[in-house]
């Protein structure tokens, strides 16, 4: 069986969850063999893993999850892949993903490949397939143990929504005294995290400073967009680190990315370069982020991105 760690927050399934449960169903199919999703802490309505594509729930609860510990998380959910006899065990490679991967691999005596892109190919063995340098080539990689762990890239697939309410196994599970002492956590409010974001709205260096984020704070808000940026604008302090997209930041595919005074360095593009419509704004028309935009704007970012904003101001007004 396919055993999905179905990460939830705020009172849902995460839009990784869902990816995840997913992805579990279709590579479940395809082996012929039953999916369940575990989520690990407090949700309302755990049977809605069944519209994503779950059979079945198991609800863990207690109160080591009231807070993200790895380890811990790691041991309950490798508690229940041995109880169920999980042959695959899928979880999203989000943060939290990339701090489970690996432990759950080494619990289970599990090979493991993190960031897959598509549902393994099972016609010779398992096969799975990730994207390698940046994005610019794929690896396929053939995982030979019994117990096989994979994490799926975000957005890789389109969670299904019309599955029907899964049954739900409810388990009370204590662990011991965790090793990490929790102090204290700061969450970003009001705005959709980036992994999520539809919409976003980015800039880079050619803003000149943190002084100058009114004009991509005021073009997001009219759009309903997340802001975003450049590694070297996070690495400034011009911006949040949790803003930072790339190789080395959060990898996102939204419908729709704006990059305003941003280069497009390969390790920038690794990470947005699947957004579905891309719009670049720059003052240099040999800016290799032209190379992968879909509509492109030649211009100062200080007169074109207010402009953009009042067209579309306009736009709404008009109806
Ligand atoms: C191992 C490694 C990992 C990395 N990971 C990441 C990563 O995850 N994410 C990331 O972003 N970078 C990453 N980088 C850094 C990356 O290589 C680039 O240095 C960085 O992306 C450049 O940021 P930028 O485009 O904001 O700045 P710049 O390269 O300085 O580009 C600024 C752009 O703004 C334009 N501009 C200037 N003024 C204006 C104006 N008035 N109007 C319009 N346009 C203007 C310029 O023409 C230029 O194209 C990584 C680098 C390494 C080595």
């Amino acid at each position: 069986m396919v055993l999905i760690f179905a990460e939830s927050g705020d009172g849902k399934i995460r839009k990784a969850g869902q990816e995840a449960i997913t992805y579990g169903k279709r590579l479940a199919e395809k082996a012929g063999v039953s999916c369940t999703a575990v989520i690990l802490g407090p949700l309302d309505h755990p049977e809605d893993a069944g519209k994503y594509g779950a059979d079945q729930v198991v609800h863990v609860t207690g109160p080591a999850f009231d807070h993200f510990d790895a380890q811990v998380w790691a041991r309950a959910i490798s508690d229940v892949a041995l109880e169920k006899q999980a042959g695959y065990v899928i979880l999203s490679h989000s943060s939290r993903g990339k701090a489970l991967t690996g432990r759950l691999a080494i619990r289970l005596n599990a090979a493991c490949v993190s960031g897959a892109n598509d549902i393994p190919d099972l016609g010779n063995g398992c096969l799975v397939s990730k994207g390698v340098y940046s994005g610019k080539a794929f690896a396929t990689i053939r995982l030979e143990t019994d117990v096989k762990v994979i994490s799926v890239m975000g957005n890789a697939l389109q969670p299904m929504t019309d599955g029907a309410p899964a049954p739900v196994q409810g388990l009370a599970w204590s662990a011991a005294e965790p090793r990490v002492k929790f102090l204290k956590s700061d969450k970003v409010e009001g705005t959709v995290p980036l992994p999520e974001a539809e919409k976003v709205v980015s800039a880079g260096r050619g803003m000149k400073g943190p002084e100058n984020w009114g004009i991509i704070e005021e073009l997001a808000s009219e759009l309903g967009a997340t802001t975003a940026c450049s590694r070297p604008v996070a690495d400034s302090d011009w911006r949040p680190h949790h803003e930072h997209v790339g190789q080395t930041g959060i990898a996102i595919r939204p419908n729709l990315y704006i990059a305003i005074g941003i280069s497009g360095a390969i390790q920038h593009l690794a990470g947005v370069n699947r957004s579905k419509v891309i719009v670049v704004i720059n003052k240099d028309p040999e800016a290799p982020f032209f190379k992968a935009a879909d509509y492109g704007v030649v211009g100062d970012l200080f007169e074109v991105v207010p402009r953009l904003t009042q067209a579309i101001r306009n736009m709404k007004a008009a109806g």
